[in-house]
């Protein structure tokens, strides 16, 4: 008998995240698929982690994270949203948000269990479902402003759902999920008795006015939600590995459990940089990192339309997700490999956050990229008018 690898392999495969990466370093592009930061995290939270290592925070730490971090959210979310929970119980830091969430599945859900994901979707969402083998079930979200209806939503309820997802600012539409749309995701989830996974990694990513609500502060949502974040966005240090969850101690209490199982702890003298982080800044960090990014999610919006790609302005994140059906080819694939070839733009296709052909004109561009290097893109977009004018 020939040695089988297990079932789980088909959701291990490559991305296209990663694909359109390896395609772009071949001829030396500017890569905006990656949705990593090229920014350098603040100068204090890396002096924090260097004094974490030198004062000797190198050993585990309890796998529910350093106690100084989790007071640190605490009092974060406390103040920034009135949402109050005990540090000791209620909170686990995890090896970033994905960790979290691969936990938090991992210890409330069995397999054949069905949640509900919004679609265009976080591939990774999906395919940690996948890996546990929780059925995902869509529910679409229409551009321009990715609204859903809630007769959708509640005829996607079946005997076997026991949980919503819910990515706000969502990745990859920058959308910002209003406070009357959690209304009717609370609303559906009373009434069945779900739970409700918010990943809310883009929080401080706002623009033209949208706020972020986290659902765990509407009505009858305490108990069955399990509140995501992490510090890879906030303070550019995707490759740290600091995320975490906040619920109800019952929860937190088997998340934090296979926290242990999986990882023991997320790195330890990080955790001590991110708490420097969460309780040395102000306010003024995060409306500066705001204003940061919202000239350049305009300066990309504006290169793209010059250059005959619609953008979908976002609400929230640092993605532009944009109708890229005018470049010639069949797929997005096809579409985006044109671009990259062109003008030695890297994109993703948008094919990577749909589960049928409904992204096949779609691409999402990434702006958390320095000035120079984004400025330096949006000339190379300027190729396609080029292109168009031959
Ligand atoms: N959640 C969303 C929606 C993301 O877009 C990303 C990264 O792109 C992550 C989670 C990953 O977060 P972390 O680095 O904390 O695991």
């Amino acid at each position: 008998m020939p040695l089988e690898m297990s079932r789980r392999n088909s959701c291990a495969m490559q991305s296209e995240i990663r694909n359109m990466t390896i395609q772009c370093s071949r001829i030396g592009g500017i890569n905006l698929s990656q949705g990593l930061s090229d920014l350098m995290p603040p100068k204090p939270v890396i002096e924090a982690v260097k004094k974490a290592m030198d004062d000797g925070f190198n050993i585990y730490s309890s796998y529910s994270g350093l106690p100084l971090l989790r007071a640190a959210i605490a009092g974060m979310y406390s103040k920034r949203y009135g949402i109050e929970a005990d540090p000791d119980t209620g909170i686990v830091v995890t090896a970033g948000a994905t960790g979290a969430f691969f936990c938090a599945a991992y210890s409330l859900l069995n397999p054949g269990d069905e949640v509900i994901v919004f679609e265009p979707f976080y591939g990774y969402h999906v395919n940690t479902l996948k890996a546990l083998d929780v059925v995902s079930v869509f529910v679409r979200m229409q551009p321009p402003d990715w609204r859903f209806s809630y007769d959708e939503l509640d005829s996607a309820i079946t005997d076997k759902t026991k949980g919503i997802l819910i990515n706000t600012p969502a990745n990859p539409t920058g959308k910002v999920f209003l406070r009357e749309e959690l209304e009717m995701v609370s609303g559906i989830a009373a009434k069945y008795d779900l739970f409700v996974f918010t990943d809310e990694i883009y929080e401080h990513f706002l623009y033209e006015g949208f706020n972020h609500v986290p659902p765990i502060t509407l009505p009858g949502m305490r108990e069955r939600t399990v509140m995501i974040g992490g510090a890879s966005k906030m303070f550019s240090v995707t490759g740290w590995r600091i995320g975490w969850c906040l619920c109800d101690e019952s929860w937190a209490r088997a998340i934090g459990l296979f926290n242990d199982v999986a990882y023991i702890c997320a790195p330890s003298p990080f955790q001590a940089g991110v708490a420097a982080g969460i309780t040395g800044f102000g306010e003024d960090y995060y409306t500066g990192l705001r204003n940061k990014f919202a000239k350049k999610r305009s300066m990309l919006c504006e290169a793209l339309s010059a250059s005959g790609i619609n953008p979908y302005p976002p609400q929230g994140a640092y993605y532009v997700f944009a109708d890229i059906g005018s470049l010639p080819g069949a797929t997005s694939r096809e579409r985006a490999m044109y671009l990259l070839e062109k003008t030695g733009v890297a994109c993703v296709p948008g094919s990577a956050f749909y589960h049928d052909d409904s992204g096949e004109n779609l691409a999402r561009f990434c702006f958390a990229k320095e000035d120079d290097v984004l400025e330096d893109a949006c000339n190379r977009l300027e190729l396609l008018k080029k292109d168009r004018h031959e």
